[in-house]
């Protein structure tokens, strides 16, 4: 591709409302212009990368024995209806009218129209297991679409639908996409990890999230330094431990704190550790009011609530809640006297002597002892884990990182299946509903993600299997007949062995085409300058920065050589 004609417009200076790198980058590098807030037209160069990446995708789906097919972006309301997600889904839906007035949906994900697919084709357990996937443009109104491609309003995922007659055969194909999406997210060059994540509202129940680490990403995982343990921590476990001190019980007794309520404040307050105060927030879980407990100096974990309660919603509770509910406000209520039902994380059951509100204006209770003052209708583990605790398998010391969900892979067991009638005769003949699973890759996600890991001061570093072009082809001075020449016989050369070249073919000064060589970050860079007329050019990797002269009768074995040593094969 010569450059003097290629739809390449990078930018100088960095765009204001870029937050980060890979948003940034992509701007300045001419990959894509913004269309509206989370809509972005992928320019020529973006365009190539995306193909890459989806290329890896197809290669490793195919090979994982997964069929690829399309279905459409526009569904109608009532598949949605049937699965009762038309109601369940609220803004993030993008909803649209036809000329009848009839209902649809623009389609954030497929398993409403992959289910009513196999339901119609497929009766037979004899069909089964299958998967089936689609690369495809996606619709989500994002309540905060921004970073670019890191959360948009339309974009590229990877879809796969999987459908089973046994647990077993789930099981077998979750383990069976699991390891296609770690060789996948390898071969694109990501460093990342796969970790144990909430499978929210779907039904279902394993599910694990593939997250490319990164200090924008918007996800916390905690990992261990001692095995392989690490889970999104809205899910990681605590180790319970049942430690408890043998202090002497004081005897109960209210004290004034005036206008102390944070846990902070109450410690300052009452010169204590945080750590011996019982935090007490009202809950509303499903319909029903609940006092939850949680140790001062630890934050309650809304997700592991819901999961260790078997709830299907949890939101605290106003502050016109707290006050009807428990006749106190906010900060100073607490379990001593109240009729709410009690539930508290593991580590209240080891408090002695704690502190906690008083269900009264400006008063605290001190001396508080679990059991004696105050009944648990039920413990949970359900709070945060923090940062230097043992890990919740018993090895190793529990670190954070950032991370950016690139996929996830998820066993949606019946949800769809029951709710929109999908069942297969087994072999008995009996109708059962399908297994599902289901496997999703954020495409356009994983460009933003690759260029977060991969790049420098000066712009992109691409991983070769993934960059728009193998080489980017200079000639300094295309006024100069003899790089001309040399240059555009390189050009055809190269095309001719296989290489995907850039040709900077343009009239401007050689320190212009550096900058924008070094911005779009293609892996090799050959400049043809001053020694053209010895048949000398300059080769340098992008990554690595050193330049070297080639004689023009070594370049080909040179550039095999560098080819190998990219691609980590040397
Ligand atoms: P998130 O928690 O980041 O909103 P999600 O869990 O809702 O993502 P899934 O439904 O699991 O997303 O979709 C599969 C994949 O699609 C995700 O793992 C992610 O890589 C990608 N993805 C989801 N939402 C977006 C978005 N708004 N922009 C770009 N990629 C996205
Ligand atoms: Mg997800």
């Amino acid at each position: 591709m010569k450059q003097s004609s290629f739809l390449l417009p990078t930018l100088r200076d960095v765009p204001s409302d870029a937050e980060v790198i890979s948003h940034q980058l992509m701007l300045r590098s001419g990959m894509m212009k913004q269309i509206a807030s989370g809509v972005y037209a992928y320019l020529p160069l973006a365009k190539r990368v995306i193909q890459n990446v989806e290329s890896i995708v197809r290669d490793e789906m195919n090979k994982a024995g997964a069929q690829e097919l399309t279905m459409p972006t526009l569904h109608p309301a009532e598949l949605w209806q049937e699965s009762g997600r038309w109601d369940k889904m609220g803004g993030e839906l993008i909803r649209l009218q036809d000329r009848h007035e009839r209902n649809f949906a623009l389609g954030p994900t497929h398993e409403e129209v992959i289910t009513s697919i196999v339901r119609d084709f497929v009766q037979s357990y004899k069909k089964l297991p299958m998967n089936l996937y689609q690369i495809q443009t996606k619709f989500r109104d994002e309540r905060r679409p921004r970073f670019g491609l890191l959360r948009g309003r339309e974009f590229i995922m990877k879809d796969a639908y999987s459908f089973h007659t046994d647990a077993d055969s789930l099981d077998a194909e979750y383990q069976n996409m699991y390891q296609a999406y770690s060789n996948i997210f390898t071969r694109v060059g990501l460093t990342f990890r796969p970790v144990i994540a909430d499978s929210g509202a779907m039904g279902g129940k394993d599910t694990h999230e593939f997250m490319a680490l990164a200090s924008v990403g918007e996800d916390t995982i905690a990992y261990s330094d001692g095995s392989d343990y690490a889970a999104n921590i809205e899910m990681a476990a605590v180790h319970v431990s049942d430690e408890k001190s043998d202090e002497s019980q004081m005897e109960l007794s209210k004290v004034h704190t005036a206008d102390a309520k944070s846990v902070s404040q109450v410690a300052n307050h009452l010169d204590v550790e945080e750590k011996n105060i019982i935090k007490s927030l009202l809950v509303q879980l499903d319909d029903e009011f609940v006092l939850v407990l949680v140790r001062g100096d630890h934050e309650l974990n809304e997700v592991k609530l819901k999961h260790a309660f078997h709830a299907k919603e949890v939101r605290l509770a106003s502050e016109v809640d707290v006050q009807d509910v428990m006749n106190a406000s906010v900060g100073q209520i607490g379990p001593v006297g109240t009729k709410v039902k009690i539930y508290a994380d593991f580590a209240i059951k080891n408090m002695v002597n704690s502190i906690c509100g008083a269900n009264e204006t400006e008063h605290h209770f001190v001396g508080v002892n679990v059991e004696r003052d105050f009944q648990v209708d039920a413990y949970g583990d359900i709070r945060f884990i923090q940062e230097g605790e043992l890990s919740p398998d018993g090895n190793g010391t529990i670190h954070f990182a950032q991370g950016i969900e690139i996929g996830q892979v998820f066993k949606l067991g019946t949800f769809y299946s029951e709710s929109m009638n999908a069942q297969v005769l087994d072999e008995n003949g009996k109708a059962k509903p399908i297994l599902m699973g289901c496997y999703g890759i954020g495409v356009s996600r994983v460009v933003a993600a690759i260029i977060e890991q991969h790049h420098d001061e000066n712009g992109i570093v691409w991983p070769y299997d993934v960059a728009p072009f193998h080489i980017h082809l200079l000639a300094m001075n295309s006024k100069n007949a003899e790089q001309k020449e040399l240059a555009d016989h390189l050009y055809e050369l190269l095309k001719s062995k296989g290489y995907q070249v850039l040709y900077d073919d343009r009239p401007e000064r050689a320190g212009v085409k550096f900058k924008d060589a070094d911005l779009i970050g293609i892996p090799i860079r050959l400049s043809v300058g001053k020694k053209a007329n010895e048949g000398i050019v300059e080769l340098k990797i992008r990554k690595e920065g050193e330049m070297e002269e080639v004689a023009l009768q070594e370049i080909e074995e040179a550039l095999a050589n560098k080819v190998l040593e990219l691609k980590g094969q040397a």
